[in-house]
């Protein structure tokens, strides 16, 4: 099992009320390999869509519930939002026991200043996201979008998502990655070489020069029909899957003592 100095990292998972398979797996991993953690951070995109706490609230509470169980263990979990759940109210993060981070938050990681992010900012090119994103992510927007009846509000939410995957059917990946200066900018202005995120759904571990620091940016991927996610001990970062019959496997990892 996990190391009990482990901080373990997720994002993505992209929960709903119709994907019980997903759900299961979430219980199974939460569970499971997560419940050894001394702390979890969850980094967006938790739901796969959030557009009101009066929508399938029962859904809603088995997940708080799975929470409320860690917390209760005194495992603390932080959560930021993503670009699909970041309707998400505070009524909810309150009953699941999730502290809100802001997006990025600076921490401290086994020593490393690390800076933590959803990602979807780093995605400098896709200029049409971040028109929509500046929008939509408005508080105004928010505060009226809520406002609205509930039929409306799903109706709203099933036509972004159908908008946004021929947006991103038409896009070259390259458009739909983070860029390279963005995430320079990010680091150089928190003074980190450490960075991790989620969003673009590409697992890896990147090692960079930052001026003139080794940086590495660890990038989570989403969940399918297994776990993705990142355990950080005094000693290693490692980026690894977790599936309940194979287990927690590593996919990259590297050493904290002589990586910088
Ligand atoms: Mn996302």
């Amino acid at each position: 099992m996990l190391d009990p100095q482990s901080t373990v990292f997720i994002s993505d998972i992209h929960l709903s009320a119709q994907d019980s398979a997903l759900q299961n797996l979430f219980i199974d991993f939460l569970q499971g390999p997560a419940s050894f953690a001394e702390r979890i951070y969850i980094l967006g995109d938790l739901f796969d869509v959030w557009v009101g706490k009066d929508i399938q609230p029962e859904f809603h509470d088995k997940i708080s519930e799975i929470f409320s169980q860690l917390t209760a263990k005194g495992i603390p979990l932080y959560f930021m939002v993503g670009n699909r759940d970041f309707l998400i109210q505070s009524s909810f993060l309150k009953k699941a026991n999730l502290q809100k981070l802001s997006d990025p938050t600076l921490i401290t990681l086994h020593g490393i200043p690390t800076i933590l992010t959803h990602g979807d900012k780093l995605c400098t090119q896709d200029i049409a996201y971040q028109r929509y994103r500046l929008v939509a992510q408005n508080p105004i927007t928010r505060f009226l979008f809520l406002c609205l009846p509930k039929s409306l509000r799903e109706k709203i939410a099933r036509k972004l998502r159908l908008k946004s995957k021929l947006h991103q059917q038409k896009q070259t990946i390259t458009i739909l990655d983070v860029v390279q200066n963005a995430v320079d900018d990010m680091m150089n202005r928190y003074g980190v070489t450490q960075m991790i995120h989620g969003h673009v759904h590409r697992p890896n571990i990147h090692s960079f020069d930052l001026g003139k620091k080794a940086a590495k940016r660890l990038v989570l991927g989403d969940w399918h029909s297994m776990v993705s996610f990142i355990i950080s001990t005094p000693t290693e970062n490692c980026l690894a899957t977790y599936e309940p019959s194979k287990g927690i496997q590593k996919i990259a990892s590297y050493a904290l003592e002589g990586a910088r």
